[in-house]
């Protein structure tokens, strides 16, 4: 698989002078894989995780010092975008290289549609590499399974939480978990939140679940004071990236690791030394006016509130890296593998909506870090061209030698060689009120070129077009669709062909 044609020092000197006529994939697969730390492709995600709110992407709060410390060897994407403002969209794209109106998978409750079954990077890695998926977030985690044998080994979704309560996972239902999710864990059991689906052993399972988590909670009270992290189930940032480490640890050939870590996803737990570090400062963001679509505004007190702790979690999170990271250089992990640092989608505490369950595409839900450290490289590069999640499937498959896959809707990211196309148009979507089959009539979509970003919110009652100029308005406060910018018509006429071409209704 590897090509020993240049040793590492040759790659180095390369460097130093541009990396003149070295392509992408004899770079990073001219390094040796003889060893356990070489030649793997890993993309470690974390959720609901805004460029928005890190300090190496310009926020005033230093919220991520220690990332801030690695990126100082890596490529830092400033304009990375998830491809939709949830889960499922999100990592779906990510996985299949594919935008949400491609996929399908646009509900809480669905997958990537037949027709796109088994497009994904686990089944592009896994003829050469041996593939590795684990997600500690139960939707994320569906969508690994849906990679079926693409996947050599899926890690259960609950192994590095403190308990583990949902039985989807169990080995039982083997690789039919989202069957099994739907039909028990949501249907019979419906843990913690909403109706039951079974008046015996609903209450009881969420009885016991609940004692649980309160028993957890004291234990760990002197450190997680406001709670422990939870999705589902309960955990500790310490845990899940020891889980992380032992993962690469355990590598022995050559491998393709998808790893998706719930934090920085709410409830917001900082731990008690941090919880209230940013809450005098005066920083943080301005709320900005409640959108029309949003139903139930939160207060602006709320939205500040959740800010603050948001931003205190980040900390927190970042702390605990700062473990990963010297594990990786240490180790040389870092010097001999591919690591892409993401995330799913963003977050919001702005506009009157806290959190990412909103029809709305502002950039804080789309906007994500990507941190890429590849072999041979030790000094910051900054990208300032637009790009997106569905970018890192080609990227990968590139330098890995395999065969970019005709289906992808993602362009090789723009760095070793690759050269830059300011003009491509970046697309986020939202549709989870829509029907997964069929004409698109009830969606959000929104359209980056270069620094102007267009916005398509098409809902019974409610259509209407918004547009930024993001290099002059980062907080996305001045809509110049009202005022008449000279490139509005031109762009809005490239939104609607784009929206012709994938079955969605314009008026
Ligand atoms: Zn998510």
């Amino acid at each position: 698989m590897a090509n020993h044609k240049f040793d590492r020092r040759d790659l180095l000197k390369a460097f130093g002078i541009g990396g003149l006529g070295l392509t992408a994939s004899q770079i990073v697969r001219a390094l040796p894989d003889s060893s356990s730390n070489s030649g793997h492709y890993i993309i470690i995600v974390f959720d609901s995780w805004s460029a928005h709110n890190v300090g190496l992407y310009g926020y005033q709060r230093d919220t991520m010092p220690n990332l801030s410390k690695f990126a100082d060897q890596a490529f830092v994407f400033n304009k990375h975008h998830s491809g939709g403002n949830f889960t499922v969209p999100g990592v779906a794209s990510l996985l299949t290289g594919m935008y949400p109106f491609s996929h399908r998978a646009i509900d809480l409750h669905c997958q990537v549609i037949a027709q796109h079954q088994g497009k994904d990077i686990f089944n592009v890695f896994s003829d050469q590499f041996s593939t590795f998926g684990f997600a500690q977030n139960m939707y994320a985690d569906q969508l690994i399974g849906q990679a079926d044998k693409g996947v050599d080994k899926h890690t259960p979704f609950g192994s590095y939480n403190l308990n583990d309560v949902l039985i989807y996972d169990s080995p039982f239902f083997d690789r039919d978990a989202y069957i099994a999710f739907n039909a028990i864990d949501f249907g019979l059991v419906n843990h913690r939140k909403g109706e039951f689906g079974s008046l015996i052993f609903g209450p009881l399972m969420r009885t016991i679940a609940m004692r649980d988590l309160e028993h957890l909670g004291t234990q760990y009270a002197d450190t997680y004071n406001m709670g422990l992290p939870e999705g589902n189930e309960a955990y500790t940032l310490e845990g899940i990236i020891n889980g992380l480490m032992d993962t690469l640890k355990g590598l022995n050939k050559p491998s393709f690791v998808y790893f998706h870590v719930h934090a920085p996803h709410a409830p917001y737990r900082p731990i008690r030394k941090n919880h209230k570090l940013f809450e005098f400062d005066g920083l943080g963001t301005d709320v900005g006016p409640v959108h029309p679509l949003v139903e139930e505004p939160d207060p602006e007190y709320n939205l500040k509130r959740d800010q603050v702790l948001y931003d205190a979690y980040l900390y927190t999170l970042d702390s605990e890296l700062a473990r990963l990271f010297k594990y990786l250089d240490k180790s040389g992990f870092r010097q001999n593998s591919t690591i892409a640092i993401t995330a799913d989608h963003g977050k919001i505490h702005q506009f009157g909506t806290s959190g990412h369950s909103t029809p709305l595409l502002y950039e804080p839900l789309t906007h994500i870090p990507l941190v890429l450290s590849i072999p041979g490289n030790n000094t910051r590069v900054d990208v300032n061209t637009p790009t997106s999640c569905v970018d890192l499937l080609p990227t990968f498959a590139e330098w890995a030698g395999l065969p970019v896959p005709e289906w992808t809707e993602g362009k090789p990211l723009p760095i070793l060689g690759k050269q830059a196309e300011p003009g491509r148009p970046i697309f986020a979507f939202e549709a989870k009120t829509n029907t997964v089959f069929g004409r698109f009539t009830k969606y959000s979509i929104s359209m980056l070129v270069g620094d102007l970003k267009l916005i398509r919110y098409h809902y019974p009652g409610y259509i209407s077009t918004e547009m930024y100029d993001l290099a002059a308005d980062t907080g996305e406060l001045n809509n110049l669709a009202e005022s008449g910018h000279p490139k509005f018509d031109e762009l809005a006429k490239q939104l609607n062909q784009k929206l012709a071409q994938i079955g969605a209704d314009i008026d």
